[in-house]
């Protein structure tokens, strides 16, 4: 098996000229990923700055309804309330690393932007984010939080003025710019490495999950649960306990308003092979191959496709896809709230509403990733 194909997906789609960034890239992955030096670094930052470790929360009321054990990983915890930091705060030092001058990012409802912003503005290195100028009138408040921390915010007018508009423009932007900035892209997606490299930095949630559970239940859990959008959580959550086949690894996508096109983005479920942003996976298309419009009630898993690794999971087993709609989402948004003092994200409540819907066997462990918290949500259910 070629090693930037997980099986038949993944693999570097992309015009010639981003190559040479692309080799690089690779490279230096390769040479620090294995460095004691920039591990203990990556490390002492997220604890220092981000808050990590983060805790593994029992709920107990929760459990006693379900009938079993469960507990909360709490992402929401993080700096900037949700797991991405671990993501741009590494990926950010690898640039630094690179002797890179700035940091270029595109972004949707701009949860992303607003994380690479941090990460630029703690290691003071410049950063150019790039957002469809729709979203950027419907998001004004993390553009605000944006150029807060320092960044430039580019409203592209392209297209439909969206994400899928704004991450053209930043390629675009970076095709002339590859010596100079680094591309730092916001899930396990896109071209090889990029997918390898956001897996690794966001691993440290499995990693801290697995010490914490031990200790508290002296053994592993019978389930992992996680939302996917483009599955950076999920695949950070899973990645330790891959290996490990008795532990169930579930996969929650946002059934939206029902599984029907345009009204929904279960990508694992639905999708079909096809190429986007670099890699080949698993995408929602119409029957001419076009990309469709997705619908999710949460920002962050709002994405027509999926990072190649959980096509591959999904298509060998290894994980279960299943979906869960807008209303169940928002359910289960209200019950975690009122059941153990904790917002969870909307994203996040869809894996929160698969325990909350499915039957366990007493004694059964359940771990759920909460990957974020709700505020950002709570005009959202508000108005419901
Ligand atoms: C961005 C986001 C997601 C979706 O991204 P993944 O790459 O699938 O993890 C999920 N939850 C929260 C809170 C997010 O901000």
């Amino acid at each position: 098996m070629n090693r930037k194909y997980y099986g038949e997906f993944g693999g570097q789609y992309v015009p010639e000229v981003f190559m040479p960034a692309l080799e690089e890239l690779e490279h230096s992955f390769r040479h620090y990923k294995d460095s004691d030096a920039f591990r203990s670094e990556y490390r002492r930052i997220l604890a220092d700055f981000g808050g990590r470790p983060t805790p593994l929360t029992f709920a107990e009321h929760l459990s006693h309804l379900k009938r079993c054990r469960i507990y909360l990983k709490r992402e929401d915890l993080l700096h900037t309330g949700a797991h991405k930091l671990n993501n741009t705060v590494g990926q950010a030092l690898l640039a630094l690393k690179m002797k890179k001058k700035e940091l270029i990012a595109e972004t949707g409802a701009g949860q992303h932007g607003v994380s690479v912003a941090t990460a630029g503005a703690y290691f003071n290195i410049p950063v150019k984010v790039f957002m469809g100028a729709e979203d950027v009138k419907r998001q004004a408040l993390n553009v605000f939080k944006m150029k807060l921390l320092g960044a430039e915010v580019v409203p592209v007018k392209k297209g439909q003025r969206t994400l899928k508009d704004a991450i053209n423009e930043a390629f675009r932007y970076w095709s002339s710019h590859v010596k100079t900035s680094y591309y730092l892209l916001g899930s396990v997606m896109g071209p090889y490495p990029y997918p390898e490299i956001v897996k690794y930095f966001q691993s440290i949630i499995g990693q801290e999950v697995q010490s914490q559970i031990l200790k508290a239940e002296q053994r592993l859990p019978d389930y992992i649960v996680a939302c996917v959008g483009g599955g950076s959580n999920a695949m950070g959550i899973f990645n330790t306990f891959i290996p490990n086949k008795k532990i169930r690894l579930i996969a929650c996508e946002a059934g939206g308003r029902q599984l029907r096109p345009q009204l929904h983005s279960a990508t694992l479920n639905k999708g079909r092979l096809g190429v986007l942003h670099g890699m080949k996976t698993l995408l929602l298309t119409d029957r001419f191959g076009q990309i469709e419009k997705v619908h999710s009630i949460a920002p962050g898993l709002d994405y027509p496709g999926v990072g190649p690794e959980l096509s591959f999971l999904a298509r060998t087993k290894r994980i279960e896809p299943v979906s869960i709609n807008d209303d169940e989402a928002v359910k289960a948004f209200k019950v975690l709230s009122r059941k153990t003092g904790i917002i969870p994200a909307l994203e996040s409540a869809h894996a929160v509403a698969w325990v909350l819907k499915s039957r366990f066997k007493p004694g059964n462990i359940a771990v759920i990733n909460i990957s974020g918290r709700g505020d950002k949500d709570l005009n959202t259910v508000h108005g419901l």
